[in-house]
């Protein structure tokens, strides 16, 4: 995973329980023979300045291009987007996931906050259909999504409209919420089931 900033030592250790290894990623030397990345929640801007400082932008981004899957949770889901909005003008995304996100998109009132989620595509994949707690801080919600982005899960944002907060494309996984802060491993389960193959 990318360990720049942010909430990584919680991934490698759903990654490591789930019997993967996991390489804690922040230099462009340690990409090598990695199956996919998860870029973690932090601050979206912190993270896009720190991957140009340490020359790690362009090679991810072509690892990208050559079908390497993401994991992108909050600030992770912001980079791995199309258009950032409420963004800095200087920040960058990947652009692999065809979604417009917004940032802190929930507002003051409501800047963190956990919810049960119900998402068909864990039964669907035997993960179960217990509902899925997810916590949210000065989360990103996602505004448009592309025709082949799935929408997995949605949640309600402070203007009463429901918007998409779980994302697949391909063997892309996209969470405005933190997966990795709760005991829950199902997320990681269902993104590592699909590593490795062609988004
Ligand atoms: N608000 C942060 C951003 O814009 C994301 C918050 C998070 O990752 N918990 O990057």
């Amino acid at each position: 995973m990318l360990g720049l900033q942010g909430a990584a030592v919680e991934h490698r250790a759903a990654v490591e329980k789930l019997g993967h290894v996991a390489v804690d990623v922040r230099r462009p030397a340690h990409l090598a023979g990695i199956d996919g990345l998860i870029i973690p929640g932090g601050e979206s801007t912190t993270i896009s300045m720190l991957l140009e400082s340490s020359g790690l932008f362009d090679p991810v981004a072509g690892l990208f291009a050559e079908g390497m899957a993401g994991f992108g949770t909050c600030a992770g889901m912001i980079l791995m987007s199309r258009e950032i909005l409420d963004g800095r003008p200087d920040q960058r995304c990947f652009g692999v996931v065809d979604l417009a996100v917004r940032r802190n998109a929930f507002g003051r009132q409501s800047e963190s906050f956990e919810v049960d989620l119900s998402i068909d595509a864990l039964a669907e994949a035997g993960l179960g259909s217990e509902p899925f707690r997810a916590v949210f801080i000065r989360a990103p919600y996602v505004e448009s999504v592309g025709e082949r982005v799935e929408v997995l899960a949605r949640v309600e944002g402070p203007q009463g409209a429901f918007h998409p907060v779980l994302c697949r494309a391909g063997a892309h996984l996209v969470a405005a919420f933190h997966p990795e802060l709760t005991p829950d491993l199902r997320l990681h389960r269902l993104w590592l089931g699909g590593a490795g193959t062609q988004p």
